[in-house]
């Protein structure tokens, strides 16, 4: 699947649409979820044009990829998560019912989150 430009976190990397940022470097941008599942849902993005997480971890020069990592845990030690804990999640393609098809990370956390399903 070749990276579309004109995807909703594109949009957002541009400036064209707004976003409650948490966090931003050189390779990483992290918001706050238009529609959170957790009293806390953040949306970790790297800066590159990855389509998923499978684009990403095949195509990502190991600088983006160490970068991206610090950045999500650096992203969830700042929101206070560490220590109740917290989930981290990314959905890849169509049976992983991914619908940006831009590679993000989802941490979700704030509350007890039960036990993973499936
Ligand atoms: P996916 O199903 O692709 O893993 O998750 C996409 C996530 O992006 C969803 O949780 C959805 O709420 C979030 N989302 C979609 N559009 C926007 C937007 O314009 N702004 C923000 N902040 N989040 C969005």
């Amino acid at each position: 699947m070749s990276y579309d430009p004109s995807n909703v976190f594109a949009r957002i990397l541009r400036g064209e649409i707004p976003c409650k940022k948490v966090y931003e470097d050189a390779h990483v941008l992290a918001f706050h979820d238009i529609n959170p599942q957790t009293p806390t849902h953040i949306l970790v993005i790297p800066k590159g044009a990855y389509v998923s997480f499978d684009d990403f971890s095949a195509k990502a020069s190991a600088e983006e990829i160490a970068a991206f990592v610090r950045a999500a845990g650096q992203i969830a030690r700042d929101a206070g998560l560490d220590q109740p804990g917290y989930r981290v999640l990314s959905n890849m393609g169509r049976d992983g019912h991914q619908e940006v098809p831009h590679f993000h990370l989802h941490i979700f956390g704030g509350r007890p989150l039960g036990r993973m399903v499936p």
